[in-house]
């Protein structure tokens, strides 16, 4: 376990140390990577497991991501839009329920113009000025990235997907990977807290590209890192593929976590899709965010990224007395402020 050692007191490894390493670990010995990640939280971010409140706002997509339920062309899709004034219904009930930040999510939708999204921004901040504003819309020009952060928005999630330009091409009919990596760029340099990410079990992904991920979001630096397993939907090209496992991306989450280790990393809801204690396991494993559905009920059913997806029924409101519930069980406390990044706290 030297490299163990040496990744949790220098925070780095090469290429080949990582491949050494993931390859070296099982079910015994990974325990022991957990631990380390999770000292490694604690010694950033003590016991403080942040809350996020997500708004699903539009399912419709120009985009094809061979693995993604809203895929274009995905026919049996019901697609729905909400307007400015029911978002802001959310956000209302999100407030009241404790969120203090908003995640507004949605497919690549252009419908959303930047006025129209510059004007929901600057109504959410003007009622809402202590909450943290997220977007995670997709790629969009320089110019408006910077029109959002001006009126507000605070922090954009934008996962790389895969660093693997053949791999990433592929799962991305036109679209290319430097586009990608530009508007991460972009969006670092307008001043935004910028989330990257990617999936685990997507297939062709081996050793080598988890450490081409790995050394991907070490060199970014973000202030947010989202990984989850790939879970293949029926609906898409990808349907019969085999996904990822729970074991393997709490791995990759925990490397994640003593690579980077001041980042804002959270329990994806796909971990808790796989598995019941999904999200636990990986707040265990060094995760310190958990993100609630906040969406309309109505719409719940509609916004499938991946089939089965958790809590689609559940009542925001009861909810989130339940997972402070699950959350303290699993040892740890809920943060209810914005939950800045340490980085971005620092820099400020
Ligand atoms: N359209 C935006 C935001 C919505 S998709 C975007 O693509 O950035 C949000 C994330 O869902 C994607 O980044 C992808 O990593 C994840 N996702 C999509 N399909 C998935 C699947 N089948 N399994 C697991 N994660 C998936
Ligand atoms: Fe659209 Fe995002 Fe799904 Fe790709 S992952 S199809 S961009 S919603």
């Amino acid at each position: 376990m030297e490299y163990l050692q040496k990744i949790y007191d220098n925070n780095n490894l090469n290429k080949e140390e990582l491949i050494g390493f993931m390859k070296s670990l099982n079910s015994e010995n990974s325990n022991k990577l957990f631990e380390a990640a999770n000292k490694t939280r604690k010694k950033y971010y003590g016991n403080k497991v942040y809350m996020r409140g997500l708004i699903e706002f539009s399912n419709i997509c120009r985009n094809n991501c061979l693995y993604c339920g809203l895929r274009a062309s995905n026919t049996k899709v019901k697609r729905y839009r909400l307007t400015t004034n029911e978002i802001l219904e959310c956000c209302e009930e999100g407030y009241r329920l404790g969120y203090r930040t908003f995640v507004l999510q949605s497919g690549e939708d252009m419908w959303y113009t930047k006025e129209i999204l510059v004007d929901l921004i600057k109504k959410v901040k003007e009622k809402f000025p202590d909450v943290a504003l997220t977007l995670s819309i997709g790629e969009r020009p320089y110019n408006e990235y910077e029109s959002f952060f001006k009126s507000g928005a605070d922090r954009f999630l934008l996962r790389h997907e895969t660093a693997s330009k053949k791999l990433y091409e592929k799962l991305h009919p036109d679209m290319l990977f430097e586009d990608r990596v530009d508007c991460l760029n972009n969006l670092k340099e307008i001043g935004y807290q910028v989330g990257a990410g990617f999936m685990v079990g997507l297939p062709d992904q081996g050793y080598e590209e988890l450490a081409e991920d790995l050394i991907f979001l070490k060199n970014l630096e973000p202030d947010m890192i989202g990984i989850g397993p790939f879970i293949p939907h029926s609906a898409t090209p990808m349907g019969n593929e085999q996904g990822g496992t729970i074991d393997k991306t709490l791995i990759m989450i925990a490397l994640v976590r003593l690579l980077v280790p001041d980042v804002l990393l959270p329990a994806t809801t796909a971990m808790g899709t796989l598995n019941p204690q999904g999200r636990e396991l990986a707040l265990k494993a060094g995760a310190n965010v958990v993100m609630s559905n906040i969406s309309p009920i109505s719409v719940r059913d509609k916004y499938q990224l991946y089939e089965n997806k958790i809590c689609i029924d559940d009542e925001a409101s009861k909810y989130s007395g339940y997972i402070e519930k699950r959350i303290n069980a699993a040892g740890f406390i809920l943060d209810t402020t914005r939950g800045d990044s340490i980085k971005y706290l620092c820099l400020k």
